[in-house]
């Protein structure tokens, strides 16, 4: 691990798990993630800069992420302006962050004050004051930046969603979930096809997911939630832009300690199951431990 690194009150925040393509540090060409206007893109803190994302952090992208089950031992590059890439034009980058910032980072602050005061494990419902459109839009911006540039192109609603400030509602087939996490490994993934057993049956879902202290957000596409300890958030849509709301929220907590997107399993899960894998090598079905 690389000491010396801090965010928040959770201490140092080691990798950011990035699932997409390496950044350049020349001027970077290419299409803006919101509104595919071709040209030179900007860089955009995801989460913004004011919402914790100000330090340095170590990232571990592609291929180097599976290089190893360990996280500790990931190889990864030191990314001094906080975790982000070059993803948007200059218009998006500047009127999406007027427009959303300032509200979003108001949410992670208080998010991170509860956190902080139920020392990680907050089991009440705690009181929000926020104006929640704003908040869900930047969220939805920032899938935008975590995704490929043709995420726009596959749910093309969501472009007028955060480009018009005061559009309403999401599809019926985009949900938005939370958690909060105090993990010091942050995680962002764009849309995936995930399998998970539940109830003795494999599901199928798409996701895409961004993790980082105090939060964890989880976009599905047309597709149940993964997770059922994740709380659905998809109703901040609801509010108006101007309308400041007082909201009650209850979260879990969960860990991130693996690359592998909505995997909220704890050290010792992670630890319990190379066991019994290690157990059951070369053994017929039958005889596996379960
Ligand atoms: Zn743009």
């Amino acid at each position: 691990m690389s000491p010396g690194i801090e965010t928040g009150p959770f201490g140092s925040l080691d990798f950011c798990f990035v699932a997409h393509s390496p950044m350049s540090r020349e001027k970077v060409i290419g299409p803006c993630h919101i509104c595919g206007i071709e040209g030179e893109l900007s860089f955009e803190h995801v989460p913004p800069r004011s919402a914790f994302n100000s330090r340095p952090v170590r990232v571990a992208r592609g291929r180097q992420l599976f290089s190893t089950p360990n996280i500790d031992e990931l190889r990864t590059e030191r990314q001094n302006r906080g975790a982000g890439d070059y993803t948007l034009c200059e218009r998006c980058n500047n009127n999406t962050g007027s427009w959303y910032g300032a509200a979003y980072s108001d949410w992670a602050r208080q998010g991170m004050e509860l956190l902080s005061r139920a020392r990680g494990d907050p089991t009440l419902i705690y009181p929000y004051r926020i104006l929640p459109l704003r908040v869900i839009k930047q969220v939805v911006c920032m899938f935008f930046s975590i995704n490929a540039p043709d995420f726009r192109t596959r749910i093309p609603y969501l472009e007028e969603f955060v480009l018009a400030r005061e559009r309403k509602y999401l599809p019926d087939d985009i949900r938005i979930y939370a958690a909060y996490t105090t993990s010091p490994h942050t995680r962002s993934a764009g849309a995936s096809g995930i399998l998970y057993e539940a109830g003795g049956f494999t599901h199928g879902v798409i996701v895409s997911e961004i993790g980082c202290p105090p939060f964890i957000y989880v976009m599905t596409l047309d597709s149940e939630s993964p997770d059922r300890r994740l709380g659905d958030i998809s109703w901040f849509a609801h509010s108006g832009y101007a309308e400041s709301r007082s909201i009650d929220v209850r979260l879990p907590v969960l860990p991130i300690n693996t690359p592998y997107p909505t995997d909220y399993r704890t050290r010792d899960e992670i630890q319990k199951a190379a066991a019994m894998s290690a157990a059951n090598a070369g053994r017929p079905d039958h005889e596996r431990e379960r």
